[in-house]
């Protein structure tokens, strides 16, 4: 089984566009979206979920106001200003450091486990897929896409999938770095703009610091040829292969707008772009793992 993630650097690239019509293209595997922050997969896939779970991490401060003697004393130790004047917790602001219970003279402050998102296992026209939802302001997102990846990987196996597609979050933060942990392959979809380049290199870095394949994707690439090819060059001299190029169509608009993969409704010159992508990085995937197989 071979785990590939399709990253971008930032949204906005065609990231979930290019993983949904792998999504509908590849035989006898598992998604896991891994944007956890802003998912956007689901729009495309309209999972019908079998199984949800609660995330929980990290704690609140709690008090019991029975046991209160409204010594304020807990107002007056919050460094974070969690402690309202008539001595509520504004869980937003809590940062869970604990004082306040420690400190508190009649222990009427407990620190309660903290509920901050929900993950999913779905099912979707195009197989299973294992989601989640970080709740609005909450951190903890890498622990949050570490396990949803553990999830994917054991259902994977169990179902003797043979790939496990997952969507990236956007950026290069904590939420990719979990994304990244044990992958075979990273798509790296990339767009000719200015700011492309630098998205593209930052995620380059990253394959180079974990020692993880890199290959690039061009979206919308007949946009700039010209950037395009900048791009392209800085990759081969950054020893990252190139997977295809994708171009410009109307229709890939039209299919997002209706909730459609580009595979079930773009132009056949998307489609078979897309399709030479998914060949040139699955040949390179499996290449690998055969010659990694000889060595040993
Ligand atoms: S420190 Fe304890 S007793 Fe004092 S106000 Fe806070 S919760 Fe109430
Ligand atoms: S746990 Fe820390 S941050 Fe939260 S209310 Fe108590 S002192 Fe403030």
């Amino acid at each position: 089984m071979k785990q590939i993630v399709v990253l971008s650097g930032k949204g906005g690239t065609g990231k979930t566009v290019m993983t949904g019509a792998l999504a509908a293209f590849v035989d006898n595997k598992l998604l896991v979206d891994c944007d956890v922050d802003a998912a956007d997969l689901h729009l495309l896939l309209e999972p019908e979920i079998i199984e949800r779970h609660e995330f929980r991490s990290g704690h609140k401060a709690c008090i019991d106001s029975g046991a209160c003697v409204r010594c304020a004393r807990c107002f007056e130790v919050c460094r974070f200003g969690a402690i309202t004047k008539d001595l509520q917790v504004d869980p937003g602001a809590c940062e869970g450091c604990g004082l306040c219970a420690r400190l508190c003279p009649v222990q009427a402050i407990r620190m309660a486990e903290n509920m901050c998102g929900e993950w999913f296992v779905s099912r979707t026209r195009f197989g299973t897929m294992v989601h989640a939802r970080l709740g609005a302001g909450e951190e903890n997102s890498g622990k949050l896409v570490a396990r949803i990846r553990q999830r994917g990987k054991e259902l994977a196996i169990a179902g003797k999938r043979d790939w496990v597609i997952i969507d990236g979050p956007p950026g290069i933060g904590c939420p990719v770095m979990a994304s990244l942990s044990g992958v075979d392959a990273v798509l790296l979809v990339s767009e000719p703009t200015c700011s492309g380049l630098h998205d593209a290199a930052r995620v380059i870095d990253l394959g180079k610091h974990f020692r993880i394949p890199v290959l690039l994707a061009v979206n919308k690439w007949d946009i700039n040829p010209a950037v395009t090819e900048t791009i392209e060059r800085y990759c081969l001299d950054n020893g990252v292969a190139i997977a295809g190029r994708v171009p410009f169509d109307r229709s890939v608009v039209d299919c997002v707008v209706s909730g459609k993969t580009v595979m079930e409704g773009a132009a056949e010159v998307v489609k078979s772009a897309v399709a030479d992508v998914w060949q040139n990085l699955s040949q390179i995937v499996t290449g690998a793992s055969e010659r990694n197989k000889e060595a040993v």
